[in-house]
């Protein structure tokens, strides 16, 4: 379980479940009470509750705040 604070939007999560389409990473959209995601598999929007979300989130594969560690 991924801690609340460290998604924003703009990353990209891998998740527990795959979509239906066959991918498991979505983009977030909107951060709040309940997430606006995206897949990134096929594009379909979803409006998740926050617990949940969190509940499935495996890791945030790329971050919207730039890495100061790489580049
Ligand atoms: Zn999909």
């Amino acid at each position: 379980m991924i801690p609340l604070q460290k998604f924003s939007v703009g990353d990209v999560v891998r998740v527990k479940k795959k979509h239906p389409c066959g991918s498991d990473r979505w983009e977030i959209l909107r951060v709040g009470m309940d997430f606006r995601i995206k897949c990134l598999g096929c594009g379909r929007i979803v409006m998740m509750p926050r617990v949940k979300f969190e509940r499935i989130a495996r890791e945030i594969q790329s971050s919207a705040v730039p890495d100061p560690y790489k580049s």
